[in-house]
């Protein structure tokens, strides 16, 4: 297969083929993210492309799962983008879900009509960084969208019929706006009502302008306990008819996987726990994003 720069993909993808269908991402502005860092946003040409699913066809024949990357292959106009899940469909029948990232400006690209198509064509799931529902926060940390655009643009993913799963972000804003970042994350999220929510712990990369904000004494990292009680409070104020809340990735202290509505009472009664500090977290130098 070929890969340019750094690939990223979703910790439920570990398994799937990882296709790189464009290089970088479309925004790479925002102030935490060094993943795309000096990476001009590019989609890849189509024999690249073609050659892979070939390769694909014939080496990855027990995968089950393609997951587009990189950062958003969703904003891939729509009749290359279709091409390309046509392909997919073709060569490799036996690929029971396709995946990618989307972003507000990418689902705002593609009408109704369009990710509905895209849909039918194998496009399973879509993963949204929301990060925050907290517009201050989203401002400050340059995600370029607010909580009124991500809402329309969550539901229209659904609408469409993709699984959505969006990752929320502890720690992002800070010390001063960590309880309005936990109860607007959760209302954003519980006007979506998304298939899945992965909470991951904020974990700074050199040479982000984040952590040379961190660097200078004007951003503070959360400690444990400190992102503990984001977490609660996001949790007790996210209200999902049926979704997965996951806060197991590895930047975690405390790993959580609640089924909403069902585990909410428990869940919270876990972090509880945890702050009294009945329950051990994990070492910092198991940690990784
Ligand atoms: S966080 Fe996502 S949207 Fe922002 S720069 Fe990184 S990959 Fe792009």
């Amino acid at each position: 297969m070929h890969y340019e720069g750094n690939i990223i993909r979703p910790p439920s993808e570990a398994n799937s083929i990882l296709l790189q269908v464009t290089v970088g991402c479309s925004r790479n502005k925002c102030t935490f993210c060094g993943t795309y860092q000096g990476e001009r946003f590019r989609i890849k040409p189509d024999d690249v492309i073609k050659a892979d699913i070939a390769f694909a066809a014939q080496y990855c024949r027990r995968q089950r799962r393609v997951f587009l990357c990189d950062g958003d292959a969703l904003i891939i106009p729509q009749k290359r983008l279709l091409n390309i899940l046509t392909r997919i469909e073709k060569e490799l029948p036996w690929v029971t879900r396709v995946g990618a990232y989307a972003n507000v400006k990418s689902l705002k690209m593609k009408t109704l009509d369009e990710l509905k198509a895209l849909k039918t064509q194998g496009l399973g799931i879509v993963y949204l960084g929301m990060e925050t529902g907290d517009d201050v926060t989203l401002k400050n940390i340059n995600k370029g969208t607010t909580a009124a655009d991500m809402i329309p643009m969550g539901r229209k993913a659904m609408e469409a019929g993709f699984k959505l799963s969006i990752t929320v972000l502890l720690g992002i804003a800070g010390r001063e706006r960590s309880h309005i970042h936990a109860k607007e994350t959760g209302r954003v999220l519980s006007e979506i009502d998304p298939d899945y929510v992965g909470a991951l712990s904020l974990m700074l990369i050199p040479g982000t302008p984040l952590y040379a904000d961190h660097e200078s004494g004007k951003f503070p990292l959360l400690i444990p306990d400190e992102l503990l009680e984001e977490l609660k409070t996001m949790i007790a104020h996210t209200n999902l008819s049926k979704g997965l809340f996951h806060a197991n990735h590895a930047s975690n202290y405390l790993p959580i996987k609640a089924r909403m509505p069902r585990d909410k009472e428990s869940t919270l009664k876990l972090i509880d726990e945890a702050l009294a500090g009945r329950v051990s977290l994990k070492p910092e130098w198991l940690r990784a994003l």
